[in-house]
């Protein structure tokens, strides 16, 4: 079931044309990207304007736009038509009437891949190729391995060092050949080209059939809204193949006569990762390559985006824009499109409601203006980023005074304030009891009580006294702890210090007060925290206490370079066969991890007396 070939592919930089069996990725003159030219005229004279119009959604739909020929060949898992949610909710916070979300976190692995993976795999099939090969940030690889094996193809993946797990779990269980690189996407870009040379793999990722199938985007979108296209479409921008193509599927719709307008553009990009940004902001199509792209939005992590031309250029023939948002902005964003429209992102993703936030300040948008966001990903996929900036909800014994105690507190309310979302410094000295009671009430609008305040002040002292200063995200950390500790303390750190010359041991001193009364002590460790934890034990047991480290992890909170991390310890009691899990959180790891030391001690000390 061979159909008429309606397109050829050709060189976007020198316009050279070649055959799928030579390059379906990149022009072998040049390196340029490669694009599919179709014949329209021909497509147009077979268009059944009434199925499309009428018949429901479905990638398979969309058929005869795509570069396919066998259709026997065709490996679908039902990707596309995702959700298109109208979002009042958040409409309304942004002074805007038409918002909407293109959830592409809804197709089968996760993310719009899915589109494009379809037309490759099937086109992998058609060229007799015995196994497939893709670079990855982590979603490519999930999407590709799963069409994979639904082929019954090997698959190869090259993904760089710290791809998030859930790419990573979704690649794996999918049976795929997972390599992980000590380097950047552009690194494992390089290997794989190499790799599908030498066997004859097919080479999956961000070429020119890929786009084709991502198109359909912009066909949903238009049904969607009753056969119109939106004023404004934001989409975040790694390798610049996604946003094109959905460019280009409504510049198709629009010369079949489905729409009569196209939208603007609007392209973001990761502050650590903005080459398009950087060009559009010269008003060039040269974008300059950056050799170490960082950013949270791990999927648009890319210095050097293949289809940064195509991208360009369709931003500039919308009249559109590029711009790009801090990290600090997208996570805030992911929380807000969490909580008020119930959709949960991955990072990348939600740069865009983060770009949206931009435009509004700007005023570059009018309140009747149609937007739609493309969600690029699904939030499951990357949990541990936000996470990050995410309380840590409290751990509490079973007991219904415990509950009790997390609504009096209103402990939701500290919790659901934005880490990070000023660096103003609040406090550079020892503050007052009734200082910090006014900041508390102001920034998060609780009254926090006498007992809970004390525990506050000690470990803002502590904190200064390390030479930091307090800002609100400290104070939102500091506040969470001492009301999460809440219980009574017995044993309380009063000072401690550790002196780590180079090649000597740490020596830690340490003094504790424990039932009022004061006790200093000293030791040497393998490290710091061993130093200071064994000078800690030696007070307990001369007071015949025997509590132990057991398990030791650290988390780094936030990427600036006051980074808080947080410390989490078991301590068990060995006569009474009991351990806890305590929890410090400070940007100095020591004090981070002698407060988890002794809110454990505190911790076990509680229970053993309750038991008794
Ligand atoms: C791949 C991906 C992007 C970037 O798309 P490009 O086609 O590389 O521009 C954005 N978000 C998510 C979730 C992705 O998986
Ligand atoms: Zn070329």
């Amino acid at each position: 079931m061979k159909n008429e070939k309606l397109y050829k592919l050709r060189c976007v930089d020198c316009k050279k044309e070649w055959k799928e069996e030579k390059t379906s990725s990149n022009c072998m003159d040049c390196g340029g990207a490669l694009d599919v030219l179709y014949d329209y005229d021909k497509i147009i004279e077979k268009l059944n304007r009434h199925l499309i119009k009428t018949a429901p959604i479905t990638s398979l739909k969309y058929l005869n736009f795509y570069p396919i020929e066998d259709m026997s060949k065709i490996i679908s898992l039902r990707e596309g038509n995702t959700p298109l949610y109208k979002c009042e909710n958040l409409a309304k916070l942004l002074g805007l009437k038409h918002l909407y979300i293109k959830y592409e976190g809804a197709n089968p692995t996760g993310a719009f891949k899915d589109r494009g993976t379809m037309v490759e795999i099937t086109k992998a099939l058609e060229m007799g190729k015995k196994a497939v090969c893709c670079a990855s940030t982590g979603n490519m690889a999930a999407s590709v391995s799963a069409y994979a094996s639904k082929a019954k193809l090997p698959c190869y993946v090259i993904v760089p060092e710290g791809t998030p797990v859930g790419k990573l779990a979704q690649t794996l269980s999918y049976g795929a050949r997972l390599i992980q690189i000590r380097g950047t996407y552009a690194d494992a870009v390089r290997l794989t080209i190499n790799l599908s040379q030498k066997h004859n793999f097919y080479l999956c990722g961000d070429y020119a059939f890929r786009a084709e199938g991502q198109k359909s985007q912009a066909y949903e979108i238009t049904e969607q809204l009753d056969w119109r296209a939106p004023d404004k479409l934001i989409v975040p921008v790694g390798c610049g193949t996604n946003s094109s193509a959905i460019w280009k599927g409504f510049t198709e719709y629009k010369r079949f006569g489905f729409i009569d307008s196209l939208p603007q553009m609007i392209g973001v990009q990761a502050k650590g990762a903005n080459p398009i940004v950087q060009a559009f902001e010269k008003q060039t199509m040269e974008y300059q390559i950056q050799d170490k792209p960082t950013t949270v939005a791990s999927a648009i992590c890319v210095g050097d985006p293949l289809d940064g031309k195509k991208i360009l250029k369709a931003i500039y023939d919308s009249n559109g824009m590029a711009l790009d948002v801090e990290d600090e902005e997208t996570l805030n964003a992911q929380k807000l499109l969490a909580k008020t429209e119930s959709i949960f992102v991955e990072p990348s993703a939600a740069t865009g409601l983060a770009a949206l936030q931009k435009i509004v300040k700007m005023k570059k948008i009018n309140s009747d203006e149609r937007v739609v966001i493309v969600m690029t990903g699904a939030g499951l996929k990357d949990p541990l980023s936000i996470l990050k900036v995410l309380p840590n909800s409290p751990v509490i014994d079973p007991i219904d005074s415990e509950v009790d105690r997390f609504l009096d507190k209103k402990f939701y309310q500290i919790s659901s304030a934005n880490i990070g979302d000023s660096k103003e410094i609040l406090f550079d000295k020892i503050p007052t009891e009734e200082d910090i009671k006014k900041h508390v009430k102001k920034e998060f609008d609780i009254e926090i009580s006498n007992y809970d305040l004390k525990n506050a002040r000690e470990q803002m002292i502590l904190f200064l006294k390390k030479g930091k200063k307090i800002i609100r995200s400290d104070l939102q950390m500091i506040v969470e702890n001492s009301i999460r500790k809440g219980a009574k303390k017995i044993i309380k750190i009063i000072d401690f210090s550790v002196n780590a010359e180079k090649n000597k041991q740490p020596i830690a001193n340490i003094e504790i007060d424990y039932k009022n009364k004061r006790y200093k002590e000293y030791s040497v460790g393998v490290g710091p925290v061993d130093a200071l934890v064994q000078a800690f034990q030696k007070i307990l047991l001369k007071n015949n206490i025997n509590y132990i480290l057991m398990d030791y992890t650290v988390t780094i909170k936030t990427k600036n370079a006051d980074a808080a991390v947080d410390v989490k310890m078991t301590v068990a009691d060995k006569k009474n066969n009991n351990s806890v899990i305590a929890m410090g959180t400070s940007p100095d790891i020591l004090v981070a991890s002698i407060e988890a030391f002794e809110e454990g001690c505190n911790l076990l000390y509680n229970k053993n007396m309750k038991i008794k």
